[in-house]
């Protein structure tokens, strides 16, 4: 089917728009984009790939590093935009845009390395082969993103896909479009070429209609809910999907940790950003000889945090509904609140909130809180912070803290990253992969395996010469029958030991 490239009715005119979640005040009015807009961005991205990939590694490299810099030089325009539509602190702004930076310089300058032509062994039966196999750009990726890190987290999967060769339609969340337009226009200053890096902008049908549309990968962020969607309909046409979804994050306190540290950074991981982070600490299992000390600590460290200045309001106010929830739902099970409660969930901002010695059946353990809310259970030992941490149906990042166990307890996680003595710290090191497992997600963005994520592998085998006797013949002789059939006892028919 070919798609119009000049004439489609749409939308242009802006017709919803973002606001400021703290001020209430609009901030900018975007169209809606329809299928037909979304159909037209894919297809001009996808006549654009052609040229992208034919520009190769050194010039893609050229032009991200070149994108690196204006980023960076316009590094307050940029963080401006998020603090406006999520209401964050503009410094927690810079430092997402820094990191999301960090990704991008990664990705251009190890994809030369890491996707390119590899050659393999033949192996014995086929000596008079050589073998390789090339890493090849899907095309046209399609990213659609959330509103929680709108620079960071499409990035991951951005910078990754024009790296490897492909040209990417962007749909950000519908709470934060300016971001994702203002993140296009800073790439065509910079761009050879039109359509490497576009945005359609949009509410969900927008994203439905991208999975809908000829993308050759769609690269998901966001809810678990809104992920298996995706996937359905990814699936109508057999379009590769990486999905990146929630998580319930656990750190995990053995009686060797430093406890202070350990207290003021899972605090910062479970209340920043108003706890709309997806690898933030939403629970905590603290070793019981040091439990006490622990809750005394992370405690007063959150009766000092101020809100609105250390984090910003809810970004999507639907959201207050489910921590309320889940907070209600605490309470009725008996949890210990030891800062907050009920009252704490405002009309735009949610005080912190510390519960202990809460039923593992709850809401606030089993279910995305999303909220500034931890959770602390006290354990016996380790062995049980890892069958409750592994307890739910998410697997996405966790934490360990302890001196002397912190790879072994790891070891036994069940979840895509773990960091060890810090938290978060896997999101910030480009060169390891980033996503989850069970519903949190599968495949990967970041590091070599983000690259390899975006590409496909072709395997090519040429003969090199031409055996005397055939195989692939309906002259095959039966001395070549008796042959292989050696050569493979002789390979493969001794006993093993
Ligand atoms: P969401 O699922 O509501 O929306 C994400 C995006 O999907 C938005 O752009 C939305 O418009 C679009 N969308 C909605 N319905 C769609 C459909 N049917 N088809 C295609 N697209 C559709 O998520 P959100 O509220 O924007 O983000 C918060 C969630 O994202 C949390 O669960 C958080 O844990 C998760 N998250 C995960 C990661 C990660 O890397 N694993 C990172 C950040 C956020």
């Amino acid at each position: 089917m070919s798609t119009d490239l000049t004439a489609s009715k749409s939308s242009l005119d802006p017709s919803f728009f973002s606001h400021n979640p703290a001020t209430g005040v609009e901030v900018a009015r975007y169209p809606d984009s329809t299928k037909a807009d979304v159909d037209l961005a894919v297809a001009k991205a996808k006549i654009a790939s052609h040229s992208w990939q034919a520009l190769g590694f050194r010039a893609r490299r050229k032009v991200l590093l070149k994108w690196a810099k204006y980023l960076t030089d316009h590094i307050d325009e940029g963080a401006w935009w998020i603090y406006e539509e999520t209401g964050k602190p503009e410094s927690d702004a810079k430092l997402e845009f820094t990191l999301a930076i960090g990704h991008l310089g990664w990705a251009a300058k190890n994809a030369s390395l890491i996707l390119s032509e590899q050659r393999r062994s033949p192996g014995l039966l086929m000596a008079n082969m050589s073998a390789t196999v090339e890493r090849l750009p899907y095309g046209v990726v399609g990213v659609i993103g959330p509103w929680n890190y709108p620079v960071f987290t499409p990035m991951g999967s951005i910078a990754y896909s024009l790296a490897a060769g492909n040209t990417v339609v962007f749909k950000p969340s519908e709470f934060t479009p300016g971001v994702g337009v203002w993140l296009t226009e800073s790439f065509a200053k910079v761009s050879p070429l039109p359509n490497i890096f576009t945005v359609v902008t949009g509410q969900r049908d927008t994203g439905r209609f991208l999975t809908e549309s000829a993308v050759d990968k769609i690269s998901f962020t966001g809810s678990t809910r809104t992920a298996k969607k995706v996937a359905a309909s990814c699936a109508e046409r057999m379009t590769p999907v990486v999905l990146e979804c929630g998580g319930k994050d656990a750190a995990l306190v053995d009686h060797d940790a430093d406890i202070k540290r350990a207290a003021e950074n899972i605090l910062w991981s479970g209340l920043s950003n108003a706890g709309q982070t997806c690898i933030g600490a939403e629970r905590v299992y603290v070793h019981e000889k040091v439990a006490d000390r622990f809750i005394e600590e992370i405690t007063a460290l959150a009766k000092q945090v101020k809100v609105g200045v250390h984090y910003g309001p809810a970004t999507m106010p639907s959201q207050l509904k489910v921590i309320a929830e889940h907070i209600a739902d605490a309470k009725a099970k008996g949890g210990t609140f030891k800062l907050g409660g009920p009252e704490s969930v405002g009309e735009k901002y949610v005080q912190p909130v510390i519960i202990t010695n809460l039923d593992e059946s709850s809401r606030a353990i089993q279910e995305e809180t999303f909220g500034p809310t931890l959770v602390i259970n006290r354990v016996r030992d380790m062995k049980e912070a890892i069958n409750l941490a592994n307890g739910t149906n998410y697997g996405l990042g966790a934490a360990v803290w302890s001196r002397r166990n912190g790879e072994n307890i790891a070891s036994q996680l069940r979840s895509g990253m773990v960091s060890i003595n810090s938290v978060i710290s896997f999101a910030a090191v480009a060169s390891v992969p980033f996503g989850g497992v069970k519903e949190s997600g599968y495949g990967r963005i970041h590091g070599p395996e983000g690259l390899l994520e975006f590409t496909y592998p072709r395997s090519i085998v040429r003969a090199r010469f031409q055996m005397p006797m055939g195989f692939t013949t309906f002259r095959r002789s039966r001395f070549a029958d008796r042959l292989i059939i050696r050569l493979i006892k002789l390979l493969h028919g001794r006993s093993i030991g």
